[in-house]
């Protein structure tokens, strides 16, 4: 090993070009901390002519050879992005010994399992603290600090553009397509923002938190998801009447049925109490709630994106790899020997809060009572909202006591397709106390 400790950069967008220009204005910290100086030497990019003068390099570093960089260095941190070329990028790094850093939560959620392998086989580090909820250090407490206690549930806000458009929704009454305009006009939220607002980032870093936890491959697929573009202000009106807000969750926990584990992991909008830890997270600010054994509940949180957030948990990885490179030994590797089923969501249960119409006229309410009970959900409360005595309408607010996914649905169905029901306005999933 030379001197200094190689690092090569793949990417110097948002998040690479924080790090770079961190790594160049500290310099003297990072030798101190780490007992040799990192010497950057190369940075991979698309276009070698945009202006990157502010990272702080010499522009001789930045190169479109990002395969031929990649064989060159001790350890390759990569801030490019997507599955390709990004995957088989690492997957050359590692064959050439290098360790990896990445932030590239699609990438670890679809072929996590593959690189860790990779890594195992060529003894080498796969960090990737930034690729869930940012800046906020989780991955190392849950992979190092919690590795002697048992993990039950992990909630999460794990995508702060969603928990922006409805903080904002919840404190204005806006409806969300007013919020999500604002939002894209703000850059919290992309130009396309189908990947946040339909919960595919947020589904990729709940398999990551699923598997961590579980000690069991879960792959983004496996995850069941539910974005927010269905809530409406409506909804968020009703859930304050509660004294709950409407959260986007990742939720992962471990369910035992028949003496039988499993894991349960899904994405959805929920209705949360206002007290509960979650409950308070505004803007576009991120949180874990994470619920174990002997620890008990723990709560994670922080900002969960922007250039310098994200270079900070990016470099904390890296220092340690460097380390590693330093004074010899690994982080550590996957850890996936429970290897338990993943529960279809049909069978996972929760509580829900159904907002309806129906006609206004007695013994309605003795039938929808009826109707849920039959299909072995017993309700925890029904409130009767607005009446709109002029169409012979009431709004009715129920919640349920905690049900099976399956039979919410039938019951969701008979009351479509009964008489005393104008309209099932919404169904959302409750949790929390
Ligand atoms: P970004 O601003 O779009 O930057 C991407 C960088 O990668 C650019 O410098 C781009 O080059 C380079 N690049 C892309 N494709 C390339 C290719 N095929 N060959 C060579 N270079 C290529 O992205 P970002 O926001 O920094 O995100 C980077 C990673 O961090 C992603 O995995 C993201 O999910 C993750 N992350 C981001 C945040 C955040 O707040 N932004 C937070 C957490 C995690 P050019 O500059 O030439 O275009």
């Amino acid at each position: 090993m030379s001197e200094s400790v190689r690092i090569a950069l793949l990417g110097s967008g948002v998040v690479g070009g924080a790090v770079a220009r961190r790594l160049t204005e500290a310099k003297d910290e990072f030798a101190a901390r780490i007992g040799r100086p990192l010497e950057i030497v190369g940075v991979a990019v698309r276009d070698t002519t945009k202006d990157r003068s502010d990272t702080g390099l010499d522009a001789s570093l930045f190169t479109t050879d990002a395969e031929k960089l990649v064989t060159e260095a001790d350890i390759v941190v990569e801030l490019m992005g997507g599955i390709d070329p990004a995957k088989a990028l690492l997957q050359k790094a590692i064959e050439s010994g290098a360790s990896v850093v990445t932030a590239n939560k699609a990438l670890l959620g679809q072929d996590g399992a593959e690189l860790y392998e990779l890594a195992e086989k060529h003894g080498v580090d796969l960090y990737y603290e930034a690729a869930v909820a940012g800046a906020i250090p989780l991955i190392r407490p849950m992979r190092v600090s919690l590795a002697g206690d048992s993990v039950h549930r992990v909630m999460g806000i794990v995508n702060g553009t969603t928990n922006f458009i409805l903080d904002k929704m919840d404190r204005t009454g806006a409806q969300l397509s007013d919020v999500l305009a604002e939002a894209q006009a703000l850059g919290y939220a992309e130009a396309d923002p189908t990947a946040d607002v339909e919960g595919h980032d947020a589904q990729a870093k709940a398999a990551i938190l699923a598997s961590l936890a579980f000690h069991t491959r879960v792959r983004t697929s496996d995850v069941h998801v539910e974005g927010i573009m269905g809530v409406t202000a409506d909804d968020i009106r009703a859930a304050r009447r509660i004294g709950c807000v409407i959260k986007l969750l990742a939720i992962a926990e471990l369910v035992e049925k028949d003496g039988t584990q499993a894991v349960n992991v899904r994405v959805h909008p929920t209705l949360i109490n206002r007290n509960h830890p979650l409950g308070s997270v505004r803007e576009a600010f991120n949180a874990v709630f994470v619920e174990t054994q002997l620890a008990g509940e723990l709560m994670f949180y922080g900002r969960g994106a922007g250039g310098d957030p994200t270079a900070s948990a990016v470099l904390g990885d890296l220092v340690q790899a460097a380390r590693h490179r330093v004074t010899g030994g690994r982080g550590p590797g996957e850890s996936a020997y429970a290897n338990l089923p993943i529960e279809p969501i049909a069978a996972s249960q929760t509580a829900y809060f159904i907002r309806l119409d129906v006609e206004d006229k007695p013994g309605v309410l003795g039938n929808i009572a009826k109707t849920i009970g039959e299909h072995g959900v017993s309700i925890e409360s029904m409130r009767q909202g607005a009446r709109r005595s002029q169409d012979g309408v009431a709004t009715l607010h129920i919640i349920t006591h905690r049900a099976n996914e399956a039979d919410l649905a039938t019951v969701v169905d008979e009351l479509k397709s009964s008489d005393d029901v104008r309209e099932v306005f919404s169904v959302l999933r409750v949790e929390g106390e």
